[in-house]
């Protein structure tokens, strides 16, 4: 090629990248972007990690660590919030220690949680200290998403991942020997290839048309809740709160302090309850704080400090593949959120990592595509769809007992479990996502209840 249009090229590119670079630095983004500035004129990658929340980063992340040619989108320009509890559980900070990210001198979580506080339906409240004599174990974290997901991905880019921020996807395709990846970015359309592609983009799965079933959650598959930031709160301690209103089981409002005097406070109902009952969610959430006698002493003096916004926690549908071909799917994208306790961090994460070691495995050793699927597929089962399948079924059956009625059994939990410690530690653990949900499936652990039930 001649010189002068190699030398024509090269500044073109230097443009662009100084262009970019100045963009970012005018926006306050220097800190997250990779060294060298962006390669936008770049088309071909390993991988296309799509999405940047707990999932995205997270593979990012352990791709980068294994030295893969990853390329990170999302459609927002970070730092961005997203609508949550905020809750970063024990599987969350495990994955977070094997990334070496945790403990850490940057790691945002400064105020960790020691227990649980759950209320029943008739307002009785048991409070269980988790990890008890061992300073270390916390029961998590309460971290606004803003924060924790920024400071993930800024993790992510400091180990080397290539972050496009701004770039929404639209469309995977299958293409020979790979995958096409399509979107725009402000307005103006982008492709990419990929050997494989990473899809992390949350709740959002019916925007992306590509080779996988269109959509995860909605009716009994989905819970919709609503969160807003209180400060000058009373009383509360460094535990995470659970509340179930009479008659709103599967419903729950929940506490999660985010410091000593503020939390963040909200409500979620499985989407086809809340059809039935009519009720609009935002009642539910104004009642919850009205009429629930630990919200109401809390908010005494306390006050509201953000907007009240809601959003979707989709759950999995029996059979729906986790991966198609070079596309696996990840967290939300593949309704990884626990139905029993919403949680969905930790499985983003988990999933996360999980796909971003099999893509790794596959192009470090030439393992063909559809391997790294299967071993992903069966990862993703033996370590989240078993136990997520198991809480669907107590939830199941939590709703509709064979006796009494929902409220009266949690009434009757929360009572038990007040007189016998071990039974309120596993039930704390539970909550937090600390104990599999493989131990319904223990017949020691059903002796055990019986025992503690029996005992006056
Ligand atoms: C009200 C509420 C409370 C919750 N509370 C908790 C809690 O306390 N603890 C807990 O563990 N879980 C909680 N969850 C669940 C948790 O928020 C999710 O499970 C978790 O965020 C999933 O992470 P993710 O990375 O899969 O998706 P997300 O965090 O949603 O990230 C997806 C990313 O993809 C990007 N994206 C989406 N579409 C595209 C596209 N087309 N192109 C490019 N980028 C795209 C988005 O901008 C986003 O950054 C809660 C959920 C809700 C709604």
């Amino acid at each position: 090629m001649r010189p002068d249009i190699v030398r024509a090229a090269v500044i073109r590119r230097d443009h662009i990248h100084e262009t970019a670079r100045l963009v970012c630095i005018a926006r306050g983004r220097a800190d997250i972007l990779p060294p060298g500035g962006v390669e936008m004129e770049r088309k071909s990658f390993d991988v296309c990690v799509v999405g940047a929340g707990p999932a995205g980063a997270t593979a990012a992340c352990r791709l980068a660590e294994r030295g893969i040619d990853a390329l990170l989108v999302d459609r927002a320009r970070f730092p961005r919030d997203k609508v949550c509890g905020d809750g970063v559980g024990p599987r969350a900070v495990r994955v977070l220690e094997k990334l070496g990210l945790y403990p850490s001198e940057g790691f945002p979580g400064k105020y960790g949680l020691e227990g649980v506080r759950i209320g029943s339906p008739n307002h009785g409240v048991l409070e269980v200290a988790v990890g008890e004599g061992d300073p270390e174990a916390k029961a998590g974290y309460v971290i606004p998403r803003e924060r924790f997901d920024g400071w993930l991905l800024e993790q992510a880019v400091k180990k080397g991942a290539r972050l496009w921020d701004g770039v929404e996807v639209r469309q995977v395709e299958k293409r020979k020997g790979g995958l096409q990846i399509s979107g725009s970015m402000d307005g103006r359309p982008l492709s990419v290839t990929a050997r494989f592609a990473i899809g992390a983009w949350g709740a959002q799965a019916g925007k992306v048309a590509g080779p996988y079933p269109a959509r995860v959650g909605g009716g009994r598959f989905a819970v919709v809740a609503m969160r807003a930031y209180f400060t000058g709160l009373q009383g509360i301690g460094p535990y995470l709160e659970i509340h179930f209103d009479p008659g709103l089981v599967p419903g729950y409002g929940w506490v999660f302090p985010t410091g000593p005097e503020s939390a963040n406070i909200g409500y979620g109902m499985r989407q086809d309850f809340l059809r039935k009952k009519g009720i609009p969610l935002r009642r539910l959430f104004e009642g919850f704080l009205d009429t629930n006698p630990s919200v109401r002493r809390y908010l005494e003096k306390g006050k509201r400090v953000s907007p009240l916004r809601g959003a979707m926690i989709p759950f999995r549908k029996a059979r729906l593949p986790v991966a198609r071909g070079r596309l696996l799917l990840t967290g939300d994208a593949a309704g990884f959120a626990d139905p029993l306790s919403g949680e969905g961090i930790g499985t983003a994460m988990q999933s996360g990592w999980m796909a971003a070691d099999c893509v790794a495995n596959a192009l470090r050793h030439g393992i063909p595509a559809r391997w790294a699927s299967v071993a992903y597929a069966s990862s993703c089962h033996k370590e989240i769809v078993w136990n997520l399948g198991l809480a669907s079924l107590v939830q199941a059956i939590l709703i509709r007992p064979p006796f009494g009625s929902t409220d009266r059994i949690l009434d009757a939990i929360v009572e038990k479990a007040r007189g016998n410690p071990r039974m309120a530690r596993a039930l704390a653990r539970l909550i937090i996502g600390d104990l599999s949900r493989t131990a319904f499936l223990d017949a020691r652990n059903w002796g055990k209840l019986r025992r503690a039930w029996r005992q006056p």
